[in-house]
């Protein structure tokens, strides 16, 4: 956070409007509404709640199947837990770890409602050809876009290549609105309308007007009058929440968006360090994006040759003071997708490179030049001791 970010935060704090559901969301959703190109974005309280809504708007059915992304965070699937629904784990593709289109078709049935996939790393999966297979046989896209603003592919942005789009503004991500939160981007109306009222404490339901009950003439004049009276509920599909960004969140936000071309070129201007060095060592690869592809650079990922050298390299990074963070366990792994069946060799590319080859390391835009340096030096050191 910087000066700028401190001066709206206090003229919106000293300002004597509300400070909830007003002009700063108004105006925070309307530029990301135009930065994605989607036409609706709705802000929630974080990246796991929009993906909890995304799946709903699934309007998932028992026997219905899901196809997903295993090398992605928890919270990207997560909600599938709570559906009575067949979900099927898609490989990654070795280089950018984003789910592999050719890996895909022969997943899809006439019963997959949707595919879930993330733009893993900053890195945008390859939506023309995802959407098309998934479109062939009626499926849902819902793109995880946690680490991708800044990213696009041949000009088009992530949140708006599939049929929804994830946000989030976690501390951690391209952008943060004070440490949590997170959008929704879609294009269907009628989304919209159930999205408000959800994260609004309004019941997502199916209405129809009572003409015989109307608003009684007293009442006219209040507003949401409307909604107890003259109004019937034909059906109930969930009950709402309270899942809305304060104006103090959605103001450092606006300013947040203002500074992303800096701050991703900061992350990009690391980057290009560490794969210089990478560049220089046989055995290691980094990631190369095709010409077209736009990376995000939320994660800095580069694949070591095999087991040993990796365990290697992640010891002396971690003695030299690098922060290491290994994102992410493949998901059909952990206990509870183990718990519906899934296991070992479902998805061998994403085990492999997970169990032998894959390392992180740190790219925020946060990191001082000479935090920097001591990073590119510790790579350039570790790689040069652990040569084969
Ligand atoms: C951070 C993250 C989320 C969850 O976002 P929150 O705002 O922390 O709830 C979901 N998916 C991915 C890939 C993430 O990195």
């Amino acid at each position: 956070m910087g000066a700028a970010e401190m001066e709206t935060l206090s003229s919106v704090l000293t300002s004597p409007a509300a400070l909830s559901s007003g002009g700063w969301r108004e105006r925070f959703e309307e530029r990301f509404r135009e930065l994605c190109g989607s036409r609706h974005a709705l802000t929630v309280t974080s990246g796991t709640v929009a993906l909890e809504i995304a799946v709903h708007l699934l309007d998932l059915r028992p026997g219905d199947e899901v196809v997903v992304t295993p090398q992605t965070y928890q919270a990207t699937v997560q909600p599938l837990l709570g559906h009575d629904v067949t979900v099927r784990f898609c490989d990654v593709e070795p280089d950018s770890l984003n789910m592999d289109p050719d890996k895909l078709a022969p997943l899809l049935t006439d019963r997959t409602r949707a595919v879930i996939l993330v733009h893993y790393g900053g890195w945008p999966a390859e939506m023309d050809r995802i959407v098309k297979l998934a479109h062939e046989v009626d499926a849902l896209v819902v793109e995880d876009c946690a680490h991708s603003l800044g990213g696009a592919v041949d000009g088009r942005r992530p949140g708006a290549l599939g049929d929804i789009g994830c946000f989030s503004f976690h501390s951690s991500k391209n952008i943060t609105t004070l440490g949590e939160g997170g959008m929704i981007t879609f294009d269907r109306d009628d989304w919209a309308t159930r999205v408000d009222r959800i994260r609004s404490n309004e019941v997502d339901g199916e209405y129809y007007p009572v003409p015989a009950a109307g608003v009684p003439a007293e009442l006219r004049w209040m507003k949401y009058a409307q909604s107890a009276y003259g109004i019937g509920c034909s059906r109930v599909r969930r009950a709402g929440t309270n899942a809305t960004l304060s104006e103090a969140a959605c103001a450092v936000g606006l300013v947040q968006l203002d500074r992303l071309t800096e701050m991703a070129d900061r992350r990009r201007h690391i980057t290009n360090r560490l794969n210089e060095v990478i560049s220089r060592y046989p055995g290691v690869r980094a990631q190369h994006p095709r010409d077209g592809i736009r990376h995000a650079h939320h994660l800095y990922t580069f694949f070591a040759g095999d087991r040993v050298r990796r365990a290697r390299i992640l010891a002396e990074l971690d003695r030299r003071g690098i922060e290491l963070q290994l994102r992410y366990f493949p998901l059909h792994l952990t206990p509870e997708w183990r718990a519906l069946g899934h296991g070992d060799g479902e998805c061998p590319v994403a085990e492999r490179l997970w169990f032998t080859e894959h390392i992180n390391l740190p790219c925020q835009p946060v990191l001082t030049d000479a935090q920097i340096d001591h990073l590119v030096w510790a790579l350039d050191v570790t790689l040069a001791g652990t040569a084969v």
